[in-house]
């Protein structure tokens, strides 16, 4: 027997008409591209996101066809989506960082039709755009003031384009499942790989990711997403504030710890989520300037591990330090560090140990570790294992992409290693092409590279196996000062000593200009692995 409900299908645009109609003066406010800070309500953002569907449907947009946008955070960029999603297009959202023939292979793989874009890509996409033979047409995100000259196919300026429709559209409605949005995985090995969201998929991770032990922000706080629309959905921050009514602040192009200083501080931000790389650069600001931040309440802080130094940072500003885990894949939410009892009554050092766990999954994610024959290991917290996730919003496939991707109970293996312990919080202990393995056993590059920023004068750290004669792999740490300070391989050895088992210890110590990353900010694995390639440990 069936239910007696009704038939609600659960798709992207009823969001922004669910925060036009019940917060329609909520703010959203915008560090622009061009300079100024702009002020615009979830109503304008409706308005003017059902005159971007206007336009693409006169264009000849059809439900499944895909409208790149690759472009920073802002209140724009949001009408983008929604009106992309409305008319059941999908919405490409490219990372800006890529090479440049990454983009051009993404594209084209997509087979986008529009690309629209932001004025800091112009340059960049001039340089490709005789390599993207189905993009029909540009748009750029400004007005006819800021319009450069351009090369680019049938441009257009955003402002001037949206003119020409009055917002008179009707969004249609389709089935919950079809496709809504997608996003490359950026590929540190192989070609990359699409990732395709549904309106259903999406939807139920917003409702995810609003739960109070996961980003949980209400229609009083106020959120600004430093992670980009074009990482994994923005965490799904871009569907899930407008849903609470939370008030957004996009900060644009500028990302350095003074201009993110500046809006958490004039919009009074409560909640905040990017990854560590940005909270680097805003606690050194914060740091050398003496400022504070009182209106904080939560930094959300995920896409690689957040090392312990930074978390007691953020806890000794009286703010919590959110860790989250996660992956393109999974929309991304998958595990968040929230202080379930009694863990929340733990101080210092005891509470830290569990913040710095990458948390529990919220309900809609369902987790497993196990070993190599997919044998289901233990969640004492010791035992190791690859670990592997299922639910709605977890990918099934990858986009034009015939490879099986699930195990035979439906689950996905994330390429991650994690133990997991008996009231289910997980830690990663690295990703499992990073594992060092020394005689035989496993050593987390992660955890040595979290001890080593622990200390004060490293900025940042990585850790690869390199060759060793005896046990097969060793450890190397590769350390980033921070500025203007010296400091010797023993000294950190020295800090190191003692905190994990003697075989962990690294047997040696480089220091290197800059680390280098990747375009979603983790450390570049492949590219140390090759610089180091021939490295002989001491
Ligand atoms: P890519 O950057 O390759 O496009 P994602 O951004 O989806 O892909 O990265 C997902 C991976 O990032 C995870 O599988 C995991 O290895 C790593 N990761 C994400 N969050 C964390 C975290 N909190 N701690 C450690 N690793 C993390």
């Amino acid at each position: 027997m069936l239910g007696l409900m009704q038939d609600w299908p659960l798709l992207c645009h009823r969001i922004i008409e669910h925060a036009a109609q019940v917060h329609g003066n909520q703010e959203v406010v915008t560090r622009s591209v061009e300079g100024p800070i702009v002020r615009t309500t979830y109503a304008q953002i409706h308005q003017r996101s059902l005159k971007v569907s206007q336009m693409l449907d006169r264009a000849g947009i059809k439900l499944g066809d895909r409208v790149a946008t690759i472009a920073w955070n802002t209140a724009r960029h949001l009408e983008c989506w929604y009106g992309i999603m409305g008319i059941g297009a999908i919405c490409h959202t490219v990372n800006p960082r890529l090479f440049p023939d990454q983009i051009v292979w993404i594209v084209n793989h997509a087979q986008d039709r529009v690309m629209i874009t932001d004025l800091t890509f112009v340059p960049i996409l001039e340089k490709i755009a005789d390599k993207l033979p189905t993009v029909e047409r540009f748009i750029v995100l400004t007005d006819a003031e800021h319009m450069p000259q351009t090369t680019l196919k049938n441009a257009i300026a955003y402002e001037e384009w949206l003119k020409e429709a009055d917002g008179d559209f009707q969004w249609k409605s389709f089935d919950e499942n079809t496709a809504a949005a997608m996003c490359y995985t950026s590929g540190t090995t192989g070609d990359p790989k699409g990732v395709l969201y549904s309106h259903r998929s999406n939807v139920l991770h917003a409702l995810m990711a609003n739960n109070g032990d996961s980003l949980g922000t209400r229609a009083k706080d106020v959120m600004l997403p430093v992670v980009p629309l074009f990482h994994a959905n923005s965490w799904g921050i871009a569907f899930s504030a407008p849903s609470m009514g939370t008030k957004l602040v996009m900060p644009g192009a500028k990302l350095d710890g003074a201009s993110v200083y500046e809006l958490l501080s004039t919009e009074k931000v409560t909640h905040t989520a990017g990854v560590p790389t940005v909270w680097l650069m805003l606690l050194q600001y914060m740091a050398k300037e003496k400022l504070t931040l009182p209106d904080l309440k939560m930094v959300v802080c995920g896409g690689s591990a957040m090392p312990r130094s930074m978390i007691k940072a953020f806890v000794d500003m009286g703010c919590e330090a959110r860790h989250a885990w996660g992956m393109t894949e999974m929309s991304p939410i998958g595990t968040l560090a929230a202080l379930k009892p009694p863990f929340d009554t733990l101080t210092g050092d005891a509470r830290l140990d569990v913040l710095a766990t990458q948390g529990y999954p919220p309900f809609g994610v369902q987790m497993k570790i196990t070993d190599d024959a997919g044998k289901d290991v233990p969640w004492d917290g010791k035992t190791f294992g690859r670990l592997k996730v299922s639910g709605p919003a977890v990918s099934k496939a990858y986009f034009r992409v015939d490879t099986e991707i699930l195990d035979d109970a439906g689950f996905f293996d994330t390429g991650d290693v994690a133990t997991v312990d008996a009231d289910a919080y997980m830690r990663i202990t690295d990703r499992s092409k990073d594992v060092i393995k020394s005689g035989g056993e496993w050593i987390s590059s992660i955890d040595l590279e979290n001890l080593a920023v622990g200390h004060p004068k490293v900025a940042e750290a990585a850790v690869i196996g390199v060759y060793h004669p005896k046990w097969d792999e060793r450890p190397l740490l590769i350390c980033q000062l921070k500025p203007d300070v010296t400091c010797t391989r023993d000294e950190i050895l020295q800090y190191m000593d003692g905190k994990i088992a003697k075989w962990w210890m690294p047997d040696d110590i480089v220091f290197v200009e800059a680390i280098p990353h990747t375009a979603t900010g983790k450390i570049l694995k492949t590219a140390l692995r090759d610089q180091f390639k021939t490295y002989s440990l001491p």
